[in-house]
């Protein structure tokens, strides 16, 4: 496959937002410091980045898909004021025994499912071995693990304990650690001229 390209994949809540109980309302959004910075300097080393979450409390009826989209509008507007391009955004709005009606559902997409992320590589032609994956809890780590992704980092805060996973995983303490574990190894631009 020709052209694929790297991706930041992001957890949403506890990475790019405070975690706050089934947030749906934009006043309720305090940006994780750092999160700017790292999807920057993800852009300028040609990834995409894109946001990949749980959405339980739509499952639950605390909020719904509309609310959900509503603050995902207002979080890409933040976002593009801070020099960043929100690609796209993955979401599951099930939960196996909470979820009401239709929500109900045991689904390949709820992490540690790795199902969003293979729905990402394919709509927006990722190299998954060559893309980072941060997120604060395990189950991030494990649908990261579960789709081959090659960068798995685990923000530390929000895990009371080291994850009982095979996958290999590095811990980072802040948000601009991650910075640093960026794969580089991305194509060379292509050469003009004569070489
Ligand atoms: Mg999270
Ligand atoms: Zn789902």
């Amino acid at each position: 496959m020709k052209n694929l390209t790297p991706a930041l994949f992001l957890d949403r809540d506890g990475v790019i937002n405070r975690e706050v109980e089934y947030l749906y309302k934009s006043e309720q959004v305090q940006f994780i410091p750092g999160i700017f910075d790292l999807c920057r300097a993800a852009q300028a080393l040609e990834h995409k980045v894109i946001v990949i979450t749980n959405q339980s409390g739509i499952a639950r009826q605390f909020y719904s898909e509309e609310d959900f989209h509503a603050l995902m509008r207002w979080m890409t507007e933040e976002f593009a004021r801070e020099q960043v391009i929100l690609d796209a955004y993955y979401y599951c709005p099930h939960h196996p025994q909470f979820g009401v009606g239709q929500y109900r559902k045991d689904c390949a997409d709820r992490k540690p499912g790795p199902g969003m992320l293979f729905r990402a590589a394919e709509e927006h032609r990722i190299d998954l071995g060559k893309s980072l994956l941060l997120g604060d809890r395990c189950s991030d780590i494990e649908a990261g693990a579960a789709a081959g992704v090659g960068k798995l980092v685990l923000l530390a805060g929000t895990e009371p304990s080291p994850c009982i996973s095979s996958a290999r995983y590095v811990v980072v303490p802040s948000i601009m650690d991650a910075i640093n574990l960026l794969p580089r190894n991305v194509s060379p631009p292509k050469a003009t001229g004569n070489i």
